[in-house]
C-alpha cells in the first residue's frame, strides 16, 4: 500500500498521543481499486481523539463546524495533500429534518464509525502498523510503502468493489431518509467509477421510492452533485440513471417533459434520446461543462412550440424557448453566472446556417459578436454533438470544417493578426520628415516595399535600418520605384493566400 508520508506522519502523532488513527472514506477505495486513475483527491483520518484534543496535538489546524473535523495543514506540495481531515467517530443522530443529525454524538470505535457512512465501498477503514515507522523521520513528499496494514470492512465493500457495486450500508431506506444527498451521491459514484460500476438492486428501489426527499436538500448540494455527473465520461448513463430514479423530476422536470416527445422525418430520436445521445457524444469527447449542458438542453424548448405531428411536425423558434428554460434551470440550480449565460447563448444560437457558397463574412462576423468569439469553437462542438446524437455518420462535415476556417479566416483578418503596414517600426509621416517628401503616392510605395524586406528579414524592422533602405529607394525614378512596389504587393498576397491556405489544411477543407 502507497501511504504519502503527510498521512503516515499524521498517524505517527496520533499513535504516539496514545490515540487511534485509521484512514477511511473515499481514499480507501480508491486506494484498493488500484486504478491509477482513481487516485485519492482527498484523505480523510476518523480518530477516537476528541476535537480538542486533536487540536492540542496539530497547533495548525482549524476546527470550524460541530462535525468533529478538524482540518490540519500540511505544508504538502501535493494539492491533495495541503489539507488533511480528521474526524472524531461519530455515530449518526436522529435527522428530524432530513438534512442533518439533531446532534453529532461521538463513537467509540471505529466500526461504530463506519456504520453512518452511506455506501460500502465508502465504509472501509485502513489501519496501518505505524509502530515501525514511529521514530523514523520522513521525507516531505514522498510515498512510502506500507506492507504491515488491515482493513476493517464490517459491511463487505471489498467483494462490492470487485463487483463493482454501490450499495447502501444497511437498510437504503434508513440511510436515505438521513440524507437525501445520498441519492444522488450514489449515482454520482456509480458515474465516477467507471462505465460497468451498477447500483445493487435494493439500494436502487429504494432510491426510487424515495426520490421525493431530493426536495428537503439545497439547490447548491444538488448542483454540486449535477455537475460532477455531467463531468463524468458516464454523463448519459447518470442522466438516464437520473431519469430511471425519478430523480430527474426533482432536479429538472423541463427535461423529463422531452421524454416521448416525437420529431419529424429528419429525425429518427425522440427529443429526449437525441438530448442523452448528444450529451453522451460531448462527455466521451470530452468537451467544457458549458457544451454538456448546452448538448443536454439545446432542445428543450421542442415540446412547448412543438406544432403539428408525425412527419411534417415543426418547431419554430425552439431555440429561444429553449435558452429562456435553460436559464430558468440554471439560475434555480444556483449555477455560476458566467457558466449559465455562456449555455444560454450556445443555445440561443446553436441553429446558425452556414453554407460555404451563400454566407457572408458579414453574417460570420455578426454571428461572432452575438455568440462572443471566445465561444465559437465550443458552439462548433455544440453542432458536432447535436449531430451525432441524431444518429448522423459524421461529427465534422465539409460544412462544419468550413464554417470553422472561416471563423478563423475572418477572426484573422479583423483582428489585424495578418501582417500589416502597421507593423512597421517607421510610418509615413517619419518618411516625410527624414526625407523632406511631399505626401503622395511615392510614400505608400516606399511604404509597401520596406514591408516587403520586413517580411523576409524581420530583424530589419528598426528606424535605422529602414531608413538605410527607404534613403536608397528615395533616390529611385520614378517607374523604378513603381515596379518595385507592384513586385512586392505581389508577393505580399502570395503570402495571405499562404496563410488562407494553412488554415484551409488545417479544416480540411
Ligand atoms: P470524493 O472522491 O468525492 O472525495 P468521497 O467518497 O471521499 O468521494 P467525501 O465527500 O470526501 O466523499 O466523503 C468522505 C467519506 O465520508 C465518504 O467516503 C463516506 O464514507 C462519508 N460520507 C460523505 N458524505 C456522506 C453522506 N452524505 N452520507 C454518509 N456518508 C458520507
Ligand atoms: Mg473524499
Amino acid at each position: 500500500m502507497q501511504i504519502p508520508s503527510e498521512i503516515l506522519d499524521i498517524l505517527n502523532k496520533l499513535s504516539q498521543s496514545n490515540f487511534e488513527g485509521y484512514i477511511v472514506g473515499g481514499c480507501v477505495r480508491d486506494l484498493l481499486m488500484k486504478n491509477p486513475h482513481h487516485t485519492p483527491k482527498d484523505w480523510d483520518i476518523a480518530t477516537n481523539a476528541l476535537p480538542e484534543q486533536i487540536q492540542a496535538i496539530f497547533p495548525d489546524s482549524v476546527y470550524e463546524n460541530n462535525f468533529g473535523t478538524v482540518a490540519i495543514k500540511t505544508e504538502s506540495k501535493d494539492p491533495t495533500l495541503k489539507i488533511v481531515e480528521i474526524t472524531t467517530f461519530r455515530k449518526e443522530g436522529k435527522y428530524t429534518d432530513k438534512r442533518h443529525p439533531d446532534k453529532i454524538k461521538f463513537a467509540k470505535t471505529i466500526e461504530e464509525d463506519l456504520c453512518r457512512r452511506d455506501f460500502t465501498i465508502n465504509a472501509m477503514a485502513l489501519s496501518l502498523e505505524t509502530q515501525n515507522l514511529k521514530h523514523k523521520t520522513q521525507k516531505r513528499g514522498s510515498k512510502l510503502l506500507v506492507a504491515n496494514y488491515k482493513i476493517i470492512d464490517p459491511f463487505k465493500g471489498q467483494k462490492d468493489l470487485t463487483k463493482k457495486i454501490i450499495r447502501a450500508v444497511g437498510n437504503p431506506h434508513e440511510r436515505f431518509q438521513e440524507d437525501g444527498l445520498r441519492l444522488m451521491r450514489a449515482i454520482r459514484l456509480a458515474c465516477e467509477l467507471s462505465a460497468d460500476w451498477r447500483i445493487e438492486e435494493q439500494t436502487l428501489k429504494a432510491i426510487k421510492e424515495n426520490s421525493s426527499l431530493l426536495s428537503f436538500i439545497s439547490k447548491e448540494r444538488i448542483r454540486d452533485e449535477f455537475i460532477k455527473i455531467i463531468e463524468t465520461p458516464q454523463a448519459a448513463k447518470g442522466i438516464l440513471l437520473l431519469e430511471e430514479t425519478n430523480l430527474l423530476k426533482e432536479i429538472t422536470p423541463e427535461l423529463t417533459k422531452t421524454i416521448g416527445v416525437t420529431q419529424n422525418k429528419h429525425h429518427i430520436y425522440t427529443v429526449w434520446e437525441h438530448l442523452w445521445r448528444s450529451l453522451d457524444y460531448a462527455a466521451k469527447k470530452n468537451y467544457s461543462l458549458e457544451v454538456r449542458l448546452t448538448s443536454l438542453f439545446h432542445d428543450i424548448g421542442k415540446p412547448q412550440v412543438k406544432q403539428g405531428e408525425g412527419k411534417d411536425a415543426t418547431f419554430y423558434g425552439h431555440e429561444w424557448q429553449g435558452a429562456k428554460i435553460a436559464a430558468r434551470i440554471l439560475n434555480r440550480l444556483k449555477f455560476p453566472r458566467n457558466t449559465s449565460e455562456k449555455v444560454i447563448k450556445l443555445i440561443r444560437y446553436h441553429q446558425f446556417v452556414y453554407d460555404p457558397e451563400i454566407t457572408t463574412d458579414a453574417a460570420i462576423r455578426r454571428l461572432l459578436v452575438k455568440v462572443g468569439k471566445e465561444n465559437i469553437k465550443e458552439l462548433a462542438q455544440v453542432r458536432e454533438a447535436d449531430r451525432i446524437g441524431s444518429g448522423c455518420p459524421k461529427a465534422l462535415p465539409f460544412r462544419l470544417r468550413h464554417f470553422l476556417f472561416r471563423v478563423e479566416k475572418v477572426l484573422k483578418e479583423t483582428e489585424g493578426e495578418q501582417p500589416s503596414l502597421k507593423i512597421l517600426e517607421i510610418n509615413g509621416n517619419d518618411l516625410i520628415r527624414k526625407f523632406n517628401l511631399e505626401p503622395g503616392p511615392k510614400i505608400g510605395a516606399i511604404l509597401s516595399i520596406l514591408l516587403e524586406e520586413v517580411l523576409d528579414n524581420p530583424q530589419k524592422n528598426n528606424k535605422k535600418d529602414l531608413e538605410k533602405i527607404a534613403e536608397e529607394l528615395v533616390k529611385l525614378p520614378d517607374d523604378e520605384l513603381q515596379r518595385k512596389q507592384k513586385l512586392a504587393e505581389k508577393k505580399y498576397r502570395n503570402l495571405l493566400e499562404e496563410e488562407e491556405t494553412k488554415i484551409k489544411k488545417k479544416y480540411y477543407v
